[in-house]
């Protein structure tokens, strides 16, 4: 059987960086497997769905280089849905209640009153036909309740947390459709997960007591469930689930000049025992990847950790790979020359203009003299080989200075900066002409 993951997204909102680590785990899964990845959108909440929001998912996960292998979604599988609503309805699967949200709220404060689990006491199913003609007559209309075969242990092995049991006496019959006929997420995904032949679903452990009731619902389906792996949250450095996580997406990490490989070698490893490393090639990534390395505890985001790895990783980045990116006519050796020194690809920018000029060549004057005689020196040295050590060498042996004072005055008139990329590196690109002209008093 080909391993099929999918993320499910609801298009309510855009992703944020909990959500892009569920689907890169799932799209690692499936890589790693040589299986499929697909794309859910879980849109059967037709007020709170929007396409922009669709639209916007499609294009981070195209960003982050994890384009799905198919699409699908669950505004377009209604009619599916309601056969199969109909046929747990006949096989006494699904029931219809009544309860008011307050009357259940008042249920759920007697039992915990009592010192009693709040589970639903099931009083709907207690209901005779004239009961519910008499609802039904007075315009009550109900909302829908699965309900859990109790005589059944429900248990998993999960790829991360291990063995899992459930007494499905002590859960609650889950809600399965609103008053309004509208469904919940639990029972299309379910469908849905049996119809896209999902074997492996990749969520987070807020997801431990759904699965739960789901695997019931597989069973009442005559469907095997598919593997489970329920991954600890992302928590921020503070430890806690932080709201700015929540606001931290794809399009707030392009600006700050993330790469998707930054993002992607980040969300791999934190929360696992691999150790975090700058790789701009998620295939030994994948090669690792692996359940059994993902830890219980909270995975840890951490910002400046991630700007960190980026730097790294921006080092990492081939020419081709971010020529697009760089000024108009910003050359493969212009580029090399300066990788090694950025944050960030835009930053690219600021050393392609210090090479191309003009510069601010303010000095101090008391270097007036010393840098005439760089000038002078310049003019007449080998431009071919290695002119920065041919030039501070011929400086250093005439005006006597070493160090700081003989490399920092350079630097400042032939950059306008006071530190940057290499040297050596930079003074081919910028050139004898300009050289000589930036260094003359
Ligand atoms: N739409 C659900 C969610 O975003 C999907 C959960 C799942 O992976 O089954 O929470």
């Amino acid at each position: 059987m080909t391993v099929t993951t999918r993320f499910a997204p609801s298009p309510t909102g855009k992703l944020h960086v909990g959500n892009i680590r569920t689907a890169l785990h799932n799209w690692m899964w499936a890589k790693k497997q040589g299986g499929r990845f697909l794309l859910r959108i879980d849109d059967t909440d037709e007020a709170r769905s929007e396409e922009r929001f669709v639209e916007s998912i499609r294009a981070d996960l195209g960003w982050l280089g994890m384009s799905p292998d198919g699409e699908q979604r669950q505004s377009g599988h209604f009619d599916r849905y309601e056969r199969v609503f109909e046929q747990l309805r006949s096989a006494g699967r699904i029931y219809p209640c009544y309860e008011t949200p307050q009357e259940l709220d008042l249920k759920r404060k007697v039992l915990l009153g009592r010192g009693l689990p709040p589970i639903y006491d099931r009083a709907a199913l207690k209901l005779s036909e004239a009961d519910r003609r008499k609802l039904a007559s007075d315009g009550k209309r109900p909302h829908w309740r699965f309900r859990l075969d109790h005589d059944t242990p429900i248990e998993w092995s999960d790829r991360i947390r291990g063995d899992q049991h459930f007494d499905p006496a002590l859960l609650s019959d889950p809600v399965i459709r609103r008053e309004d006929e509208s469904w919940l997420y639990l029972l299309p995904s379910v469908i849905d997960d049996i119809d896209m032949g999902v074997t492996d679903v990749v969520r987070g452990e807020d997801h431990v007591s759904n699965t739960a009731v789901q695997i019931q619902m597989f069973e009442a389906l005559d469907a095997a469930p598919p593997a489970f792996a329920h991954e600890a949250l992302l928590t921020g450095v503070e430890g806690k689930l932080s709201k700015r996580l929540g606001s931290l997406g794809a399009e707030h990490f392009r600006e700050e000049g993330i790469e998707p490989q930054a993002l992607i070698a980040l969300l791999a490893r934190i929360g696992t025992s691999d150790p975090v490393e700058p790789v701009a090639d998620p295939a030994p990534l994948i090669e690792r990847f692996d359940f059994a390395h993902f830890g219980r505890a909270p995975a840890r985001f951490d910002e400046e950790e991630l700007r960190m790895l980026n730097a790294k990783i921006v080092h990492l980045l081939d020419f081709d790979r971010v020529a697009a990116r760089l000024p108009d006519g910003m050359t493969a050796e212009a580029w090399d020359a300066v990788r090694p020194n950025l944050m960030r690809v835009e930053d690219a920018d600021i050393w392609w203009r210090v090479i191309e000029g003009p510069v601010d060549t303010g000095h101090d004057p008391a270097d007036r003299d010393f840098l005439a005689q760089a000038a002078e020196l310049a003019a007449n040295i080998d431009w071919s080989g290695d002119p920065w050590h041919t030039l501070t060498g011929a400086l250093k042996q005439t005006t006597g200075r070493k160090g700081r004072a003989l490399f920092l005055p350079l630097r400042k008139v032939l950059t306008g900066h006071d530190h940057g990329p290499d040297m050596a590196a930079l003074l081919p690109l910028i050139g004898r002409e300009r050289t000589i002209a930036r260094l003359q008093p």
